[in-house]
């Protein structure tokens, strides 16, 4: 091992800060520490339509409430486009890479046909085109031998270069793929030691081959950290499971609960203990004792850690802290409750639909705004729909309204806004509904609109 290691966490700002990135931001932060080395910070952002710059600022804000400070960055892909046109050159002048204009149809029906004729691989192969703009590059994977890299979780695996394709290093609008921008930027930040998700050991093999063909000398050590599965076995994911860390802080875990939680993600001190304070973690971290099965998240023990660190505290501190989380919740919506409070006690039940699991309807306006709005239902239905793809701010959330407003049929914004403010907020009034959503989060506000959806059709059957 390199005496000073350099590590990198690379996330994509493709959407909320997931906890399996908290994980090997984790795991990158406890390595450089435990050796005295450099943790980097940098912005996948290559990928221009499923990028938005409003989660560089999550990545951030994530990163810095684990407390997994970084030393070098954010350096942003985007910002570095020269460095990949130039390893793209090199490529080209080394006649590893070659032009190509398949369509994903035509990749997909090779892809189909893969296993019918022996020996076909499907894969596409170089015709010898013109390297025009508008054309994607390829890289030309050699047929024969093997490539295999060192990985301190999993071995060494070794992949037979037959089974990969000639993957595409340059896009046809002249973008830099994916692979090309995270190989030529380990190379430049001299990244000794990838630590990553499992999802991405498939891309090693390609990641060797075009280290070697760039001339970057030695390869640096992988530690492919594992997959990350639910209570019921099933990989984590996005639609159904919860997974973004503001999720976490917004329902009132500590910090240093969710970092002792993650660290057990694949990593054991090797004995039972559980609960490990950082510090503990920075001495004992050996990424040689990371598990390569999956590791299981359940939010259950997740909270039972927690549990843990609420009873260290003392009175005091307790008080400090939640008093800390409620004021960060409400504190945005302050001017608007400030206009139509009378008094404290008004201020608490105009904010209170923030901390609650379920909002706690009023029952008389539910049944008089259900009597008196006949859409009640198809705009519950419609916003359901138009929140879910909403850009989540206080004019993306207006649009998705209207435009709910729009599909039921409902002629004023006020009739469209009543029902989704019982559902999500249970009240009749309160602050302007659009700050509200915004501040409640997208995942709490569509799960309420569906429970209040299934109430309003409740109502219409037994009434
Ligand atoms: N940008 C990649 C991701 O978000 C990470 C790539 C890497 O760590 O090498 O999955």
């Amino acid at each position: 091992m390199q005496s000073v290691p350099r590590v990198r966490i690379a996330p994509s700002p493709t959407g909320y800060f997931h906890v399996g990135t908290g994980r090997t931001a984790l795991f990158n932060w406890l390595f450089a520490r435990r050796h005295g080395g450099t943790f980097v910070l940098r912005i996948e952002d290559t990928d221009t339509a499923r990028n938005r710059p409003e989660h560089v600022e999550g990545i951030m804000s994530s990163l810095r409430w684990l407390g997994l400070g970084w030393d070098e960055g954010p350096f942003l892909q985007s910002e570095r486009g020269e460095l990949y046109r130039r390893a793209i050159d090199v490529l080209v002048g080394k006649g590893a890479v070659y032009a190509c204009d398949c369509t994903p149809a035509d990749i997909q029906e090779r892809a189909r046909l893969r296993g019918g004729p022996p020996g076909y691989d499907g894969f596409c192969r170089d015709r010898g085109l013109e390297a025009t703009s508008g054309r994607m590059l390829r890289f030309r994977t050699p047929r024969d031998g093997s490539v295999s890299f060192t990985d301190l979780v999993r071995g060494n695996p070794t992949f037979p270069l037959a089974a990969i394709e000639d993957f595409g290093v340059r896009k046809s609008n002249g973008e830099p793929l994916f692979i090309l921008a995270n190989v030529v930027d380990d190379a430049d930040m001299a990244i000794s030691h990838v630590i990553r998700g499992d999802d991405h050991t498939s891309n090693t093999p390609k990641y060797a081959l075009l280290w070697e063909a760039l001339g970057y000398g030695q390869l640096p050590v992988f530690a492919h950290l594992p997959l990350i599965n639910n209570a019921q076995g099933k990989k984590l994911s996005k639609r159904r499971d919860k997974v973004a860390v503001e999720d976490f802080r917004d329902d009132g875990y500590l910090a240093e609960a969710m970092v002792n939680y993650l660290a057990l993600l694949g990593w054991s001190p090797g004995d039972d203990r559980e609960i490990l304070p950082l510090e503990e973690m920075v001495a004992e971290f050996d990424l040689g004792d990371v598990k390569s099965s999956p590791a299981i998240f359940d939010e259950r023990k997740l909270a039972s850690v927690n549990s843990q660190y609420l009873r260290k505290m003392t009175p005091e501190e307790l008080v400090e802290r939640s008093g800390l989380w409620l004021r960060s919740r409400w504190e945005p919506l302050a001017p608007l409750v400030q206009e139509r409070a009378r008094t404290l006690a008004e201020v608490f039940s105009m904010v209170e639909f923030l901390y609650r699991s379920e909002p706690v309807i009023d029952q008389a306006e539910w049944d008089k705004a259900l009597r008196k709005n006949a859409k009640f239902a198809s705009v519950l239905e419609a916003a359901a729909e138009t929140l879910a793809g909403a850009e989540w701010d206080v004019e993306g959330v207006h649009a998705a309204l209207s435009a709910a407003g729009d599909k039921a049929g409902v002629a004023n914004l006020r009739d469209s806004q009543a029902p989704v403010r019982l559902a999500v907020t249970g009240r009749a009034v309160g602050p302007p509904l659009m700050e509200s959503l915004v501040q409640l989060g997208r995942d709490k506000t569509l799960a309420r609109i569906q429970a209040g959806l299934a109430r309003a059709k409740e109502a219409a059957l037994s009434g």
